[in-house]
């Protein structure tokens, strides 16, 4: 629920998912970069759940997930974190996270769902993509390594921004630490921190 202390309601919000496994610096300047273009009022991290997409038996528990989420984002005013798909029982639809985001924020919020070049690549290939661009506008970021194309797009609800470009993957991040390498700078120092303490990433 968009509950909060203090503030005016928000009237454009952006809502970033991911995996988040661990969440990175790439993800964290995507955020900010978006919010400063768009002029949001605030940014809503949105960890998966039982990730659909990726290999089940890789991917950290959610609770690791989350909790590397909240300690990357928590010094930002701007930022929250939403546990609406950690919390859901079964896989993770994006579609159902933004009807249940909607219906919470009423409709007169303006909601920008921000993703990266590669998973903009994805959404055609959602289902009921009508329904998802009904729900929200969708934000594509430049990644390195990924070619953002506006081609097959619909028009108007798709809009393709550049961010400072930061080569740093999540799945990266989890072989250097596997394989006993720095991961200090491409995460927030909380969440090598986290690591070190958890021992997460030691095993793929
Ligand atoms: P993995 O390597 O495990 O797939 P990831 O680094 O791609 O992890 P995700 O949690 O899968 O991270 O990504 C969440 C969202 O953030 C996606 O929309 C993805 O495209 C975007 N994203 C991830 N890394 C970057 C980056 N370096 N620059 C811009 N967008 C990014
Ligand atoms: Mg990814």
């Amino acid at each position: 629920s968009p509950a909060r202390r203090g503030g005016a309601s928000p009237s454009k919000v952006g809502i970033m998912g991911g995996t988040f496994d661990p969440i990175h610096h790439g993800h964290l300047v995507a955020a900010s970069e978006v919010a400063h273009l768009y002029g949001l009022d605030e940014v809503v991290f949105v960890p998966t759940g039982q990730p659909w997409q990726k290999d089940l038996a890789k991917v950290t528990p959610s609770e690791d997930r989350y909790l590397m989420t909240v300690i990357a984002t928590a010094e930002n005013p701007q930022f929250r974190v939403d546990r609406i798909e950690i919390d859901r029982e079964g896989p993770t639809y994006t579609l159902d996270t933004l009807r249940e985001l909607r219906a919470s924020y009423g409709p007169d919020v303006d909601l920008y769902f921000i993703t990266g070049a590669d998973a903009l690549g994805a959404i055609l290939s959602w289902h009921n993509v009508d329904e998802l661009f009904h729900l929200a506008h969708f934000v594509g970021c430049n990644r390195p390594g990924h070619h953002l194309s506006d081609s097959g797009l619909p028009e108007g609800k798709v809009s393709l921004v550049e961010v400072p470009a930061l080569s740093i993957s999540s799945s990266e991040c989890r072989e250097r630490v596997r394989k006993g390498e720095p991961i200090w700078y491409l995460v927030p120092e909380g969440i090598v921190r986290y690591i070190n303490k958890t021992g997460l990433y030691l095993e793929t």
